[in-house]
Formats: C-alpha cells, sequence, structure tokens
C-alpha cells in the first residue's frame, strides 16, 4: 500500500533544504499543472443513466467528473432504484454510450457487479476489480485508473488487495471535512457527500493559501433527481466551474500528478526530477514554470 508523504512536510522539507547562501529560505511553490494551488475533484458512483445529464452540466461549468461504473451491470435495468426519488425507474448506461458520454470525463471503476468487498476472498476482490478494470478498458479504449468502493465497503485489508491491481487510487465513502491531501490513495477519503458540498462551498472559495489543497466531493447522479437536491448541485457548479483559481481533474490525474510530486528527488542545492517521472510545475516570481523528467532545478 502506497503511504503517501503530507503534502505540508514535502513543502516544509523542501523550504528547509533548498537555503541559499545568506541562509534566507529559497521555498519551491509547486502547483497544479494550470498553476493553481487549489482542485476540484467531483467523484460519482454507480453509472445509471442519471449520469448523463449530470456529465452534461460538467461539460457546461468546464468540471472534470469521475464516473465509477459497475460494468456487470451496463444495459440492465437498476431493480433496486425503484421506488427511489419521483419514482423513476432506473436504468444503467449501454455500453456503448459510454465513450460520448463521458467524452471529457474519467471512468472508473466501482466493481463489476457493485459487491461489497469486505468478507470476499482476495481472489474474489481481485475477480471483481480486475474484471471490471479490463471490461472498462475494452469498452473505453482508455487506462483505467481509479475506484471507489460499492457500499464503501473497505478496510485496510481490502485496501492493501486493491493496492495490488493496476488502479492507482480507490475513494471510500468517509468524509474527510477537510481539503487536505489524501494519506492514503487507496483509502481516499473525500471531502464531503454532495448533499454537504455547499457548506464547504464559500470556505474552499476563499481558500488563500500556499500549500496545496483539494475539494473532493462525492456522490449519486440518480439522487439528483430530488429537486432541491438538482436545484444545489445546480448552484454548486455554477459557482464552483469556470474558475481560473481551481484545477479541476479526474481522480486518477490527480493522483498521477501527486505521486510526481512524491518522486521529486531533493537536495541541498537542488531539485530533480527523476527520469521516467511526469512533468512537475511550480512559480518563480509568480511565473508558472515547468520541470521535465530528467530536468533539475538549481538554487
Ligand atoms: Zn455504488
Amino acid at each position: 500500500m502506497t503511504k503517501a508523504l503530507p503534502f505540508p512536510f514535502l513543502v516544509l522539507i523542501l523550504g528547509l533544504l533548498l537555503m541559499d547562501c545568506s541562509g534566507k529560505s529559497a521555498e519551491i511553490d509547486l502547483v497544479y499543472p494550470d498553476g493553481n494551488h487549489k482542485a476540484l475533484i467531483m467523484s460519482y458512483d454507480d453509472g445509471l443513466a442519471d449520469d448523463i445529464a449530470l456529465a452534461q452540466l460538467f461539460d457546461h461549468y468546464g468540471i472534470i467528473g469521475t464516473f465509477h461504473l459497475n460494468s456487470g451491470l451496463l444495459d440492465t435495468r437498476a431493480i433496486w432504484n425503484e421506488g427511489k426519488p419521483n419514482e423513476f425507474l432506473g436504468t444503467y448506461l449501454s455500453k456503448d454510450t459510454l465513450v460520448h458520454v463521458f467524452k471529457n470525463h474519467e471512468i472508473a471503476v466501482h466493481g463489476t457487479y457493485h459487491k461489497a468487498l469486505i468478507g470476499l476472498s482476495d481472489e474474489e476482490i481481485l475477480e471483481e476489480i480486475n474484471v471490471d478494470i479490463e471490461n472498462l478498458s475494452i469498452l473505453s479504449d482508455r487506462k483505467i485508473s481509479s475506484m471507489a468502493y460499492a457500499f464503501g465497503s473497505t478496510n485496510d485489508h481490502v485496501a492493501e488487495v486493491i493496492g495490488t491491481t493496476p488502479l492507482t487510487n480507490a475513494r471510500t465513502v468517509k468524509s474527510s471535512h477537510n481539503f487536505d491531501l489524501p494519506q492514503d490513495y487507496y483509502l481516499w477519503n473525500p471531502t464531503c457527500h454532495d448533499s454537504e458540498a455547499l457548506e464547504y462551498l464559500e470556505a474552499y472559495l476563499s481558500l488563500n493559501s500556499p500549500s496545496l489543497s483539494l475539494f473532493y466531493v462525492w456522490g449519486h447522479s440518480w439522487e439528483l433527481r430530488d429537486t432541491l437536491r438538482n436545484q444545489n448541485i445546480l448552484k454548486f457548479c455554477h459557482e464552483i466551474g469556470d474558475r481560473d483559481d481551481i484545477w479541476s481533474s479526474g481522480a486518477g490525474d490527480f493522483a498521477d500528478y501527486h505521486a510526481s510530486l512524491k518522486a521529486l528527488e531533493l537536495s541541498t542545492k537542488q531539485m530533480t526530477n527523476p527520469v521516467g517521472n511526469g512533468i512537475v510545475y511550480y512559480r518563480e516570481k509568480g511565473q508558472l514554470k515547468s520541470l521535465h523528467p530528467g530536468q533539475s532545478l538549481l538554487r
């Protein structure tokens, strides 16, 4: 299981290590790929046809969503969904529409048949998840990197098993109620459910911190059939979308970028981006700059 170095510590270490001759701190201002310190992940589960309208809403506001699908249930009727708000009989998305619906969004795993993983054998866990990865890879012709635990069913052991799959991250349903970057990408606690997102909105929009932060929201598009909930998500997207101070990212791209930051090699005189790593971004005197793999930043 990957253990993330807490980002404030990384920034602190950089600040301590990169001192100029006068002893004055020369902290490197690491930023997200678009130059910002703030980021947004919108993560939605189950893959019902309601995802279509939500993906269109995200498109309208320039928001990138991460949509967790149960590939074994696509093209079927969601029996469990009967009698839910507005008495709409839910249907899962069609396999042949995924690439179109999620053209601008991340397609991710939620288990082939939406099984709770606690209580399954390791072999059963891997079957449930690896088949979903394979199915979604074939249907989308994309690399599949992210997952959300069905029913939020996970623990340290389940997360350890998921860490052996090709996935880079897996989301829980346990709210962190903060904007911190995760300690453990296979037990990634979101900030909050989307029913609480408006409560955190103003605090995040007004946040002005030199540290990297993340507002991570999760939910189900089928819950948004409720009129008030629908109005609230519209308001949320209207307020947080199309902003030039927040990086909207899929969970997979976010995890990849943070992994690249953690792989930077630090010495007292320089910071090196190792060969094979991703490009990392920083600001120098306000200007956005990039450090490519194999390059070093001398101080
Ligand atoms: Zn689910």
